[in-house]
């Protein structure tokens, strides 16, 4: 895959199956890479992995049955792994070392159970985006933000930024109806409404899978 000028960003695969709230987070990845003129890739796909009709959609995105690491086998070191364990923060020097950063495509999980080790075992140079676990949407929002300077959702950044400079919230609340809500344990960017962003349908699906949980106890 070359890269004509664009960043590329990959979130190699690693659960089983798609979930709704991972299919939610690609969809916002894919778009958000697309409208930033860069390109969005889905490694190591199984052969039964059925790519979401609205990800298929975006004309910039790949689906890859290639793992990471055979897709730059002979070119490793253009490729950036984020990395919540790294000793270095992502700078905004590094979009000139690196035109193709990595993630892990991993639901967040509290505590965090460092699934990312199962891509640093490749060896991939690792920076990391701060001290707290983000979700996948967020880790490349932030990365795009430090190394390219664009975020769509915050039209304010148009020059690339220290990550500790990026506007977050912590944990944020959030609230379905007046008697509901939940704490979302992930650092989040936030909006220039003062909520946090969040792919497209995340409250919805949130508010139906706290329904699901009350129900479960029934
Ligand atoms: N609990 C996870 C684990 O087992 O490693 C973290 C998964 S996180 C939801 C998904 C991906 O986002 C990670 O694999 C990593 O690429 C990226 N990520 C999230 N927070 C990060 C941070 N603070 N620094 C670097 N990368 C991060």
């Amino acid at each position: 895959m070359a890269s004509a000028g664009g960043k590329i960003y990959i979130v190699e695969h690693l659960d089983e199956e798609l979930g709704p709230w991972s299919e939610l987070e690609y969809i916002a990845i894919a778009q958000e890479s697309h409208d930033a003129g860069a390109k969005f890739c889905l490694s190591s796909l199984a052969a039964a992995f059925k790519v979401p009709g609205a990800l298929r959609a975006v004309p910039s995105f790949t689906p890859e049955p290639r793992s990471v690491e055979e897709i730059y086998a002979d070119n490793k070191a253009r490729v950036c792994l984020l990395d919540p364990a790294a000793a270095r923060d992502l700078s905004p020097e590094d979009g000139d070392t690196f035109d193709v950063f990595l993630f892990g495509g991993i639901l967040g999980d509290d505590p965090p159970r460092d699934r990312t080790s199962e891509l640093r075992k490749k060896g991939f140079e690792g920076r990391r985006l701060g001290p707290v676990q983000m979700t996948t949407d967020t880790a490349v929002r932030v990365t795009r933000m430090v190394v390219e300077g664009k975020s769509l959702s915050l039209p304010a950044i148009t020059s690339t930024i220290p990550v500790a400079e990026v506007p977050y919230l912590d944990f944020p609340e959030i609230r379905f109806n007046e008697h509901e809500c939940t704490e979302m344990p992930f650092r989040y960017v936030k909006g220039d409404d003062g909520k946090p962003i969040m792919p497209k349908g995340m409250v919805e699906l949130i508010g139906k899978d706290a329904d699901k949980a009350i129900d479960d106890l029934f």
